[in-house]
């Protein structure tokens, strides 16, 4: 006889990583384009009445993936996913913010680090952050010209399934960190596997050259 298959686990982000997301989007739609996004996501409960800032685990992955949904499906997805890359840039702001202090990296110490190093010590702390305090692992793999992170699970494409790499957000966040930590160079980052789409990761592809 064979075992029922275990309903699929649900994953948290603690109330302060989803009170981030909300706040970048809000930065980036505008108060009613946010509201009008999250109505279409059937997440009324969240329309002026963001989680509170603390590290509970109490913001489902399942939200955050019905939120992007209705971004593409209100904007198309390219506008959608547009959106949803500079919400990405404003997300590493906010959470440098909160994170920064906790995790070192605003000191000066780090700033002093050469460029090469930077990347390699901020690609870690960004993978063990959101493993210490979201349900979620990055794994970090590295070659002479890049830096591979493996996303799973995602909560960007959470439930979600689609033709294309969809995980903008996530992008914007790597873009903005690799601005940040360079002190003004852009890098191409780029996401060459998703799981939205049947990998078995979502896979963010960064060049250690910057571009300017
Ligand atoms: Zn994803």
């Amino acid at each position: 006889m064979s075992q029922p298959a275990p309903p699929p686990r649900i994953h948290y982000y603690p109330n302060k990583m989803g009170r981030i997301v909300l706040l970048s989007l809000e930065e980036t739609l505008g108060r009613n384009g946010l509201n009008a996004v999250l109505n279409l996501a059937g997440l009324h409960y969240l329309i002026n009445n963001y989680p509170p800032n603390n590290l509970d685990a109490g913001f489902p992955f399942d939200d955050i993936g019905a939120i992007h949904q209705s971004l593409e499906e209100m904007y198309g997805p390219r506008g959608g996913r547009g959106l949803a890359n500079r919400a990405g840039r404003a997300c590493f702001k906010y959470g440098l913010r909160e994170f920064g202090p906790v995790l070192g990296i605003s000191d000066l110490a780090f700033r002093l680090l050469p460029l090469n190093m930077k990347l390699k010590v901020g690609a870690d702390v960004l993978a063990v952050t959101f493993s210490r305090f979201a349900d979620q692992s990055i794994r970090l793999e590295e070659d002479p010209t890049s830096f591979r992170l493996h996303i799973a699970p995602c909560p960007v494409c959470w439930g979600r399934k689609t033709n294309t790499p969809c995980c903008s957000l996530a992008v914007g966040v790597l873009q903005e960190g690799l601005y940040w930590v360079s002190g003004g160079k852009n890098f191409m980052v780029e996401e060459v596997a998703c799981i939205a789409k049947g990998d078995p990761a979502c896979t963010m592809q960064v060049s250690r050259q910057p571009l300017d």
